[in-house]
């Protein structure tokens, strides 16, 4: 399984050559929910590691939604400036708890479909693209089931709570069979007609 630093939002995830590999979420290029009871649900990665490769990762919905904003308990800090890491968690969560309750969210989307920015957690993203000069992040949309793709910059998906003002949206929902692989999720992308869509979340 993965560990995440919640300070710097990078992933540590396994190489099978170099023997871990610290990765963020935009070098992502698959997820998807693992069939099964598991509780808390696992998810398989597919990431483009540092090393020219892609590999298969697992990691749990804990780490992959909530750990980025300090939220999993379980997560440990790498703080070598301070010794303070209890102190480092607690801030963190109280930072991003009063930041949601604000109606702010760590992350977001534009659906197309319900024409409307939508919020979202990593685990709704399907597939992602960085051949494009942006960022292709297919979003499976929480509110209406549709999936919806879009393009914005590493720091949109990266960053917490920072959103692209606006993003670019292709043209089109797309059923899950149409983006049942990355070399069918590129075809859509090399057709795709991109409108750009202000993305400012009234909660
Ligand atoms: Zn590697
Ligand atoms: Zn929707």
């Amino acid at each position: 399984m993965s560990g995440v630093d919640a300070l710097t939002g990078v992933y540590t995830l396994p190489c099978p050559g170099r023997g871990e590999s610290r990765v963020r979420l935009s070098s992502f290029r698959e997820i998807e929910r693992l069939p099964g009871p598991a509780h808390p649900s696992i998810y398989r990665v597919v990431f483009d590691c540092s090393c020219g490769g892609d590999h298969v990762a697992l990691v749990g919905h804990d780490a992959l939604d909530w750990a980025p904003l300090g939220l999993d308990e379980a997560t440990t800090f790498l703080n070598l400036m301070t010794s303070r890491t209890d102190d480092l968690a607690t801030e963190l969560v109280a930072l991003a708890s009063a930041r949601i309750d604000r109606g702010e969210w760590p992350w977001s989307f534009f659906c197309y479909l319900e024409d409307a920015p939508r919020p979202v957690t990593p685990s709704s993203f399907r597939l992602l693209d960085g051949s494009v000069h942006r960022v292709a992040v297919a979003v499976s949309c929480p509110c209406c089931g549709s999936t919806s793709i879009n393009l914005v910059t590493p720091a949109h998906v990266d960053v917490p709570f920072h959103s692209d003002r606006s993003v670019g949206v292709v043209a089109g929902a797309f059923e899950d069979r149409s983006l049942a692989t990355r070399e069918t999720f590129r075809a859509e992308l090399s057709a795709a007609i991109i409108d750009d869509r202000r993305l400012e979340l009234h909660a």
